[in-house]
C-alpha cells in the first residue's frame, strides 16, 4: 500500500502547483488518448524506490476554516477535505512565504494539530531568498523546522518528499500472483458496484474476517468459479460490516485507485441509465495509467428500453474511444445477467496482460506493418524501426530498436501498437510501445 501524502492550505499558496511537480510521472498513455481526462486532485509519483499517492485538497480548504463548516461538518465541500485527511498518512501545510503567516494558516494548524497524524511545514515561494532568514517566523505555527522550498522552481522539493517518506514505515513491496486474476470493480457512487460485487460472488459463502484495518483499505475476497480461482477487491465495501465512519463518503477515490494499484484487472461499471460522465473516464484514466487490464460492464441495462437499446450502445462507444480495445458488456447486476460473460472477459483481458510474444513473430509483424505504412518524413528524414522484443508484462511493453525510432509520432505507436495487438489477439489489456533510438 503506498503512503498517502495529502496537501493543504489556503487558496493560491502553491498547492496546485506543488501537486504537479509531485506526481510529474505521468504515462504518455493517458495523454496519447483523447477524450480521457483525469482528476488533477488525486496522483502518483516515486522518489527513488519510493512510490506514494498525493492528493491536493484544492482552494477549498478555507471552508474548513470557517465556523460554520466546522459545525456542519456534512457539508460536501468539508466533507471532501476531511475524507482525505482521514486517508491521509502525512500531511505537509503550505505556507506562502510572501505573506507571512495568515490567520487561516494559524486555524488549519490548530485542525492539524488535532488530528493527530505527521504534519510538515512547507513554507513555499522561497526563490532566491535564505532559507534560514524567511523560514524564520513560521516556526511560531508549532511544527517544528519548516522547510523551505519552491514549488514553481522545483528547489527544496525532492529534500522535502524524501524526509516526509523517510519518516513512514516501508512497506514490503510483495509481488503478487500475476497467474490469478485480481479484479477491482470500479465505478463512481450508485452505478451499481456493490451489486455487482454480490453477483460476482454469487452463492458462495466467504468467511471474512472484519479486520480492524483503516477505511481506506479494501477487502480482498477469493473467488472460485468454474473451476478457476480469482480475487475480488471490494472497494465498494459489501463485504465490511456498516461499521464505515459517518464522515467518510461511501466512494473513496483513494480508495479506488489503491485497488487499481492491487488489482490486475479491472471492472469499469458504467450506469447505462446516467450515460458516460467526467468521472468515468477520469476512472479509466487512472486504470490506463497504471497499465490495467480493463472490462467495461454497463449495467442497469435492464433499465433501458429495448428501442432505446442500439442508440445507447453507439452513445457509450462514442464517448468511450480510448477504451475500443476493451471488452463492453451490458450488464444487470440486479438480475444477475451477463455476469458469466464479464468472468470470461476478465479471463481473456488478464491472459492478454500476460501474454508472452515470441521475439521472431514480433519482428515478422514489425517488419510487415512497416512495409505497409512507412512512418512518415520527419524533417526530411524517415525513421526505421528494424527490431522489437517483448520489454515486458502486465501490461505487455514492446521496445522498437531502430534509426530516429524517437522521432514516430504518436499516431504511428498508436498504428504500431493496433498492428501488434492484432497479430498477438491482445484484448482488454492496454499494448505500450517503447522506442530505443540506435546513433
Ligand atoms: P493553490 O491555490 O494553493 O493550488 O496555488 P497554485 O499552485 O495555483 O499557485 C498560486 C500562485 O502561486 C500561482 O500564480 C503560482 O504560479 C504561484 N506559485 C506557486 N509556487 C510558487 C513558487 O514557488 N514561487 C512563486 N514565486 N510563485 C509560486
Ligand atoms: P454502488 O454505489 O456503485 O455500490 O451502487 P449500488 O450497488 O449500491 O447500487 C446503487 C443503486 O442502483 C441501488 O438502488 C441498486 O438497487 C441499483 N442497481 C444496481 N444494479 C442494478 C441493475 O442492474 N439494474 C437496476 N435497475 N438497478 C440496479
Amino acid at each position: 500500500m503506498k503512503p498517502v501524502v495529502v496537501l493543504i492550505g489556503r487558496p493560491n499558496v502553491g498547492k496546485s502547483t506543488l501537486f504537479n511537480r509531485l506526481t510529474r510521472s505521468r504515462s504518455a498513455l493517458v495523454a496519447d488518448a483523447p477524450g480521457l481526462t483525469r482528476d488533477r486532485q488525486y496522483g502518483d509519483g516515486r522518489i527513488g524506490d519510493r512510490p506514494y499517492f498525493v492528493v491536493d485538497t484544492g482552494g477549498v480548504v478555507t471552508g474548513l476554516a470557517t465556523a460554520k463548516d466546522r459545525e456542519d461538518v456534512t457539508s460536501g465541500v468539508a466533507t471532501q477535505v476531511r475524507t482525505a485527511l482521514t486517508e491521509a498518512d502525512t500531511v505537509i501545510l503550505i505556507v506562502d512565504a510572501l505573506e507571512g503567516i495568515h490567520p487561516v494558516d494559524r486555524v488549519l494548524a490548530a485542525d492539524l494539530r488535532r488530528l493527530g497524524k505527521p504534519v510538515w511545514l512547507a513554507v513555499n515561494k522561497t526563490e532566491g531568498r535564505d532559507p534560514a532568514t524567511v523560514t524564520g517566523e513560521f516556526y511560531a505555527l508549532g511544527f517544528g523546522e519548516p522547510a523551505a522550498i519552491s514549488a514553481a522552481h522545483g528547489e527544496g522539493v525532492e529534500e522535502l518528499i524524501r524526509r516526509v517518506l523517510e519518516k513512514l514505515p516501508v512497506e514490503e513491496e510483495i509481488e503478487p500472483d500475476q497467474s490469478v486474476p485480481r479484479i477491482a470493480v470500479i465505478g463512481k457512487p450508485n452505478v451499481g458496484k456493490s451489486t455487482l460485487v454480490n453477483a460476482l460472488l454469487g452463492e458462495q459463502r466467504v468467511v471474512v474476517c472484519d479486520e480492524p484495518g483503516t477505511t481506506r483499505d479494501s477487502i480482498h475476497v477469493p473467488v472460485e468459479r468454474a473451476g478457476r480461482r480469482y480475487v475480488l477487491i471490494d472497494t465498494a465495501g459489501v463485504r465490511r460490516r456498516a461499521r464505515i465512519d459517518d464522515l467518510l463518503e461511501k466512494f473513496s477515490v483513494l480508495k479506488t485507485l489503491q485497488a487499481i494499484d492491487q488489482a490486475n484487472v479491472a471492472i469499469l461499471v458504467i450506469d447505462a441509465q446516467v450515460g458516460v460522465a467526467e468521472q468515468d473516464a477520469s476512472l479509466a484514466g487512472y486504470a490506463l495509467e497504471a497499465g490495467r487490464a480493463l472490462v467495461v460492464a454497463v449495467n442497469k441495462w435492464d433499465a433501458v428500453e429495448s428501442s432505446d437499446r442500439d442508440w445507447a450502445k453507439r452513445e457509450l462507444e462514442r464517448k468511450l474511444p480510448f477504451l475500443d480495445f476493451a471488452r463492453m458488456h451490458f450488464i444487470s447486476a440486479r438480475d444477475g445477467t451477463g455476469v458469466g460473460g464479464l468472468f470470461r472477459s476478465v479471463d481473456e483481458a488478464h491472459a492478454s496482460a500476460q501474454r508472452a510474444m515470441a521475439t521472431p513473430k514480433l519482428n515478422r509483424v514489425l517488419q510487415a506493418a512497416v512495409t505497409a505504412t512507412p512512418p512518415p518524413l520527419v524533417r526530411g528524414r524517415r525513421a526505421r524501426p528494424k527490431y522489437a522484443h517483448q520489454g515486458g508484462k502486465n501490461p505487455p511493453r514492446i521496445v522498437i530498436h531502430g534509426n530516429q525510432v524517437a522521432s514516430l509520432s504518436k499516431s504511428y505507436r498508436r498504428y504500431l501498437a493496433n498492428t501488434f495487438r492484432k497479430a498477438f489477439h491482445l484484448i482488454g489489456t492496454p499494448v505500450l510501445i517503447e522506442c530505443r533510438q540506435e546513433e
